[in-house]
């Protein structure tokens, strides 16, 4: 097992500040806070803010690692004086003082690297779930160090996760971490001195007693067929939907046992900051990922996931392969 003491710990720090960074813009937001990317898709001032923060720390810790990040900074040089580069810049400061527009613009362009099957890279998705943020839904800010196209630590900061799922008064905000080698643990957010709880993946007493995860937003994931492969499967419950890779940490602390995403679309390519930190938390609680032709993940392929479709994530054992069983049945059937 690597020694990943520094790594995990300006990780920890830099996902930490993001995080809260991305809660402050929530609190008060704006409709100037967001505006349409290209593919019509949402950015806001906390996806923005996260990356050049994150970025910014990664920089200063690691200055030779690259950063492959879903955001660029050609909104904020378009209008450097627009809006959304003026509250990116407040935003960034409260946690970084030093930080100026110029230092901003570039820490957020230099995450464009183009990934691939070897060295070492970060990847970071600032707002994964910019969807499920901007309706007060869950959304996290994820990173994973990947070395020779394999994640060795993931983080996942969710503002907006319970801390205990079953006590509806628990405190909101969790920090999840995994170390390839060393397992999976939880820490609130707030509490990095908190002593961190390990998480493992929960099995069902049967397939039909599991609970199961999938995307809110419909055009992320095939509603329907998840649907089919509940009805397979002889799933009892309702599906838990939530956006963003606190589905994965929800199967990774055992809330969940099943984690279908079905594409909707041949074309699609899963990109890799989507899914490397949520990848590695489950794999180190015990679980199970692959594609749902139950292949595993290469993410050595660039910014997308080249050679894969879709997820199925579950706590393991048989249970991956009656899913994956029922998921070519659905889907071919
Ligand atoms: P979720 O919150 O799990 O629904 O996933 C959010 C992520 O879905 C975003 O970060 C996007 O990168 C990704 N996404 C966008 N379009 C698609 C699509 N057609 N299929 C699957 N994922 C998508
Ligand atoms: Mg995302």
């Amino acid at each position: 097992m690597a020694n990943l003491r520094a790594e995990r710990a300006a990780a920890i720090e830099a996902v930490g500040a993001a995080s809260l960074l991305c809660r402050a813009v929530r609190k008060a937001l704006i409709p100037s806070d967001s505006a349409a990317k290209a593919d019509r898709s949402p950015v806001t001032v906390a996806d923005l803010g996260s990356q050049a923060l994150i970025s910014l720390a990664l920089g200063d810790a690691f200055p030779n690692d690259p950063i492959v990040g879903e955001e660029d900074a050609s909104l904020l040089r378009t209008d450097p004086d627009g809006p959304i580069a003026s509250a990116v810049l407040l935003h960034v400061r409260a946690a970084r003082p030093d930080a100026t527009s110029a230092m901003v613009a570039d820490a957020l362009a230099r995450c464009s690297h183009p990934g691939g099957a070897t060295g070492r890279f970060w990847t970071l998705d600032p707002v994964d779930g910019t969807k499920g943020f901007l309706r007060g839904g869950q959304y996290a800010v994820a990173l994973a160090l990947i070395e020779d196209g394999e994640p060795i630590l993931g983080l996942l900061g969710c503002p907006n996760l319970s801390v205990d799922p079953r006590d509806p008064g628990a405190a909101v905000g969790c920090l999840f971490l995994a170390q390839q080698g060393a397992g999976a643990a939880m820490i609130a957010l707030r509490g990095e001195q908190a002593p961190e709880a390990l998480i493992r993946v929960s099995m069902p007493a049967s397939p039909a007693a599991a609970r199961w995860a999938e995307s809110v937003e419909a055009g992320h994931s095939d509603q329907g067929d998840a649907a089919r492969v509940a009805q397979l499967l002889g799933l009892g419950q309702a599906p838990l939907r939530m956006d963003s890779q606190a589905k994965y940490a929800a199967v990774a602390r055992g809330e969940a046992a099943i984690y279908l995403r079905l594409p909707t679309s041949d074309t699609y390519r899963e990109r890799i900051w989507d899914h490397a930190a949520g990848w590695l938390m489950v794999r180190e609680a015990g679980g199970e990922v692959t594609d749902i032709h139950g292949q595993p993940f290469d993410f050595g392929t660039g910014r997308g996931l080249e050679r894969n479709q879709g997820v199925v994530a579950s706590a393991g054992g048989t249970l991956h392969g009656e899913v994956l069983s029922a998921v070519a049945r659905a889907l071919n059937g």
